[in-house]
């Protein structure tokens, strides 16, 4: 068997409505807060093969980016035995030297690649991606949802979802309080503060500390992952495990937040870590630690939420899957079958390969537009002077004392 070709499949993966996200998370769509906009793409790709057989995988990163990266890894592949994954791997990794070789676009590229590649050799061999890294260690793997408010939560809740994140850093504490409130004691709460790099290793420990009366899963990316010092000194004070990892790629960028153990738990993204060959090795070394993992899915779409379930299905250490199941009806057009939570988990897919395919008509429908956050209106996200933007640069920096109080009416 021999790659005969890829194809891309890039589109606009929107998210809902300003005013049903507003009202949602507590925000004012007319002051500009959501910060979120249509800016979110997701990147398909098929690799075919002279036997009749495609792979699809996902590629994130920077999606518009990265398809070019694709194209660009194509030639090195057309020809090669699709099963011979790390070897082409290798290849590919090289290839990219002169690039930079750890960074989230070849990574991202990658991923998709191995992604497809597994689903090749599954389907030749006609079993589970699953079965191929070892067997299964479970049959139906454990979600978590999203919530910023008590009325989203308790829906989650009252739907059989049996772990709930919320994010953010000015009213942190207070919603934390109001969120376990309305849910009790039985389900699981975390809380994400998307690792911005104005945080201090300071300010991180103070709602640290406030957080830890509410039993969190654990307390996510409180400084910006790359500030590794800080990282440490938050693990010495704060008593609620840590994850982080999401925004690196490879082994290599692991091995920090792994060997120094900075990190109960490791959040490699399926979409842009560098594919399923590099999850596996990341959670072997992990496991080595002691440390569990819970693959980020946060800009993700379905295909690599799929290849997640085979990798939590195979290792010991699977805390957790993040899956955004509300954003967009759209993430239930494109790919075909559709998975089912049931009793706040995924069951893990019986069929060969990843057992998953995407629906080409239904991408070619959203048409990418755009894929960052830059000058626009006030919902872009935009970094303005005299914006909120500008001032949730610097939240905990000003006005502390209602920032650390809950009495912060701006965030
Ligand atoms: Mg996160």
């Amino acid at each position: 068997m021999r790659i005969t070709g890829i194809k891309t499949f890039l589109m606009q993966a929107q998210f809902p409505p300003e005013e049903a996200y507003a009202t949602a998370h507590r925000v004012d769509a007319a002051k500009g807060q959501s910060g979120r906009s249509g800016t979110r793409n997701w990147l398909f790709l098929k690799i075919y093969t002279d036997a009749g057989i495609t792979g699809v995988g996902e590629c994130s990163g920077w999606p518009r980016v990265v398809e070019r990266a694709v194209q660009d890894l194509t030639p090195l592949l057309v020809g090669e035995d699709p099963t011979h994954i790390e070897r082409l791997w290798q290849k590919c990794f090289s290839a990219m030297m002169a690039h930079g070789m750890t960074g989230v676009v070849g990574a991202g590229a990658l991923s998709g690649i191995d992604m497809a590649l597994w689903d090749i050799k599954g389907k030749a061999l006609g079993t589970p991606v699953w079965n191929l890294l070892g067997g299964k260690v479970r049959d139906r793997i454990r979600i978590y949802g999203h919530a910023s408010t008590p009325e989203v939560a308790v829906s989650l809740r009252d739907r059989g979802i049996t772990a709930i994140k919320t994010g953010g850093v000015a009213d942190i504490v207070a919603k934390v309080e109001a969120i376990r409130r309305a849910v009790g004691d039985e389900v699981d709460l975390m809380v994400d503060l998307h690792g911005p790099p104005w945080m201090t290793a300071k300010d991180a420990i103070v709602v640290g500390k406030r957080l830890e009366a509410y039993d969190l899963l654990f307390y996510e990316d409180p400084v910006a992952p790359e500030n590794i010092e800080a990282l440490e000194r938050i693990q010495e004070h704060v008593e609620i495990p840590i994850a982080a990892g999401e925004r690196f790629a490879t082994i290599w960028g692991m091995r920090a937040l792994i060997e120094r153990e900075l990190v109960d738990v490791i959040q490699p993204d399926t979409g842009r870590a560098g594919g399923l060959t590099q999850m596996r090795k990341i959670a072997a070394m992990a496991e080595a630690h002691h440390i569990t993992v819970a693959p980020h899915s946060g800009s993700l779409g379905p295909v690599a939420e799929y290849a997640a379930l085979h990798l939590l299905a195979a290792i010991p250490n699977a805390l957790i899957l993040e899956r955004l199941e509300d954003d967009w009806a759209g993430r239930y057009e494109v790919i075909t079958p559709v998975p089912k939570t049931v009793e706040g988990h995924i069951a893990v897919p019986d069929t060969p390969g990843l057992g998953i395919d995407i629906v080409e008509e239904a991408d070619a429908r959203y048409p990418s537009t755009g894929n960052l956050s830059v000058a626009g209106g006030p919902s872009t996200g935009a970094y303005a002077p005299g914006t909120f933007e500008e001032q949730v640069y610097f939240q905990t920096r000003f006005g502390r004392r209602s920032t650390f109080s809950g009495k912060r009416t701006d965030g």
